[in-house]
């Protein structure tokens, strides 16, 4: 019998391979001055320019992340009221984003935090970020930080790098190689990362879990729900499959062996909120930028 779509090698690889179009988007962007980024550079190979279009689709995914993710570090309580600022940001499928290392020069950075004494208003530090990909994602991602001076600095010199385990594991910055369909290992890894549960939590999903099966993204999401009970799950990914757009684009990867396996589940954006609200999420915000 023929294996899933979902399991298949060649799947698996074109669902890798959007990481490296999402990293030369970014640097397209970068380089327009839409945005900036003083490291996806390390991170892509061949340079292109992406036409208006894209640049400013990335622009806008970017500005909504950034929006939301200083929302969060700024705040100055958890939800039970007390003045603890302990937080920490859960990256799914992170593939080769640069935002905790963009956060350090920002003055968002655990260790800078506290040398350079910021003012409460300038931002509160994640105390830990914690990024989880496919092995051959984070073998690649380990490799470029421990040759990359600029990389490994932000890390920190402390840091212990494995190429072979595909993992980087310093005292405020974890990546680490997980299938995230293993729901099951999912507690594990995370205890390996040595994350909180109880601390507030920042878990970003851009443009991963659409990737996966309906049911392996209903088991994160609910996974998610459970373990974190002060947390913002920030997700950003396709929606309507059917319209021109939607065609074209589902067209598109999968001419390139990638299919959206859990568009058709989640259609919009009111099946989306019913997922989370179903999965035990108390609130489902909509952000529209302007
Ligand atoms: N979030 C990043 C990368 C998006 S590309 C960004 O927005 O720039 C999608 C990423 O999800 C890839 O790096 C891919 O390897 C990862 N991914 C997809 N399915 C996965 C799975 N089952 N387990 C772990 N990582 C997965």
């Amino acid at each position: 019998m023929a294996k899933p779509v979902a399991d298949s090698h060649s799947n698996r690889a074109a669902v890798q391979a959007t990481n490296d179009d999402a990293s030369a988007s970014k640097l397209s962007c970068v380089k327009k001055g839409y945005m900036k980024d003083d490291y996806i550079l390390f991170f892509v190979r061949r340079p292109v320019r992406r036409s208006p279009i894209i640049n400013r689709g990335y622009f806008s995914r970017w500005a909504a992340f950034r929006k939301l993710l200083y929302q969060f570090l700024n705040c100055e309580r958890d939800l039970n009221g007390k003045g603890d600022t302990k937080k920490q940001i859960l990256s799914l499928g992170a593939g080769f984003d640069t935002t905790f290392f963009q956060l350090q020069d920002e003055g968002r950075a655990p260790y800078l935090y506290v040398e350079l004494d910021f003012k409460e208003d300038e931002g509160r530090a994640p105390y830990l970020y914690v990024e989880l990909d496919f092995k051959e994602v984070t073998s690649k991602k380990a490799t470029l930080i421990e040759s990359c001076g600029q990389l490994r600095d932000k890390v920190g010199g402390a840091a212990s790098i494995s190429r072979e385990k595909g993992q980087v594991l310093s005292d405020h910055y974890k990546l680490l190689p997980i299938d995230l369909r293993d729901i099951q290992k999912l507690d594990d890894i995370i205890a390996v990362a040595n994350m909180d549960p109880s601390l507030p939590t920042f878990i970003i999903a851009e443009c991963v879990l659409i990737y996966l099966d309906p049911d392996s993204t209903r088991g994160i999401i609910g996974w998610a729900a459970k373990t974190f009970p002060t947390a913002v799950f920030f997700l950003y990914e396709q929606i309507h499959p059917d319209d021109a757009f939607g065609q074209q684009m589902i067209r598109n990867l999968e001419s390139r062996g990638c299919g959206l396996l859990g568009i058709n589940a989640t259609p919009t954006l009111l099946a989306k909120e019913k997922l989370f609200l179903d999965q035990g999420w108390q609130v489902f915000l909509i952000i529209f930028l302007s």
